[in-house]
């Protein structure tokens, strides 16, 4: 059996090693390093494969996120709702930009943004709501878009993980995560679904108004060279890392799929056990989507164990040569940076559960049946004692 990565970079690097090479190379040769045609052509190829008009590459999917609230003109003290459990640039940048964060509860069943917590948080001080679609599915948008619409707020959608999912709405409509709010970010930090060598990101909107400040601001706030209109950044994707992307975006629907077809068989395993919960697919949209379902692309594999002691779960599955990771272990209302005297302990239930239960298990393209069936007849042997 091949050793079990939690990624596998290099296996899914080995199918496509001509084409990479070829790319980056190609870059080398006419030393385009910055601001290069390879930056172009991915940009172009990317807006084509979401359906989104515009799609403006920068460093990460950190500054993505930043430089897309100040591309709204967010000021001190608006408050942005997001949710409680995420990853931290999420609100980082919020507190960066000293907007207000407002942390709110997840649903337990697919850990994404609870949309009555949502609507409680909100008051008129409000300016925008984040969801983070976690793990690879979307979050709730049409009831986020509807809130932000009732309440004249921005949605920015924090694609990081989920690229290449759709959200499907209940008249049937399908629209690619990152091209359903007002603006959105995304991450191509090398284990997401999407991938560089090094740092990249993107932020997409539909908006041509807001497109073209966000390029001025990616860039100095420059919209005329050594003319600085606004308060920007230095944050653009290198040539290099667009050459390998633009290599990969043609791979990304098969390199879900593969994640889909790992994740169905990890539920497989589990069917039966009761202590252990498989990821739920809240937008499910296999009644609709005859061939390809793409309502959740598994960017984690992520069970929750009931009754189960995890430490000693992580214990047991390292002495077996098995990584496994927590995503996240500790709720962001109460990480130091971002505690605030008017959060409620009540108000974060689902999430203070879900720290202590949460494990996510090997998740890749090149995980093959061999690998799986190992995987889950040791967490099986360790939860029958
Ligand atoms: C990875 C990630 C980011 C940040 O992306 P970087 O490219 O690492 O800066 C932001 N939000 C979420 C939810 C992420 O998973």
């Amino acid at each position: 059996m091949k050793k079990i990565q939690m990624v596998d970079l290099k296996g899914q690097y080995n199918g496509i090693k001509d084409v990479v090479n070829h790319s980056i190379q190609e870059v080398i040769e006419n030393t385009s390093f910055i601001n290069g045609p390879k930056v172009h052509e991915f940009q172009k190829n990317l807006e084509q494969y979401l359906g989104v008009k515009h799609a403006i590459p920068c460093a990460n999917g950190t500054d993505a996120l930043q430089i897309a609230m100040m591309g709204l003109g967010l000021k001190p003290g608006d408050e942005v709702i997001t949710a409680d459990f995420t990853f931290a640039a999420t609100v980082e940048v919020i507190a960066l930009l000293q907007l207000t964060p407002v942390l709110v509860d997840v649903n337990e069943d697919d850990f994404n943004i609870n949309i009555e917590a949502v609507k409680k948080a909100i008051t008129p001080r409000t300016k925008a709501i984040v969801p983070v679609h976690l793990f690879g599915q979307c979050a709730n948008m049409e009831a986020i878009m509807q809130i932000a619409k009732a309440h004249n707020l921005f949605v920015i959608e924090d694609n990081a993980q989920a690229i290449g999912a759709s959200y499907t709405y209940k008249n049937g409509n399908k629209i690619k995560a990152g091209a359903i709010g007002h603006v959105a970010s995304t991450s191509f930090f090398p284990s997401k679904n999407l991938g560089c060598y090094g740092d990249g990101g993107a932020i997409f909107t539909n908006d041509d108004n807001l497109a073209h400040t966000i390029r001025g601001i990616v860039n100095h706030g420059m919209y005329e060279r050594y003319h600085h209109d606004v308060v920007g950044v230095n944050s653009r994707l290198d040539s290099i890392q667009a050459a390998v992307l633009d290599a990969k975006l043609p791979h990304l629907d098969n390199y879900n799929k593969a994640r889909q077809n790992a994740a169905k068989k990890y539920s497989k395993a589990f069917e039966d056990y009761e202590n252990i919960i498989v990821p739920k697919i809240s937008n499910d949209c296999s009644e609709i989507c005859d061939t390809s379902c793409d309502c959740h692309v598994f960017h984690q594999y992520t069970l929750k164990i009931k009754d189960i002691d995890r430490d000693a779960l992580v214990k047991y599955l390292n002495e077996h040569n098995i990584p496994c990771g927590v995503y996240y272990p500790i709720p962001l209302h109460n990480q130091k940076a971002y505690r605030d005297e008017r959060y409620n302990e009540d108000d974060f239930k689902v999430t203070n559960q879900l720290v202590k239960e949460v494990i996510s298990l090997p998740m890749h393209t090149e995980l093959d049946d061999e690998q799986i069936a190992y995987i889950t007849s040791t967490i099986i042997k360790f939860i029958n004692g």
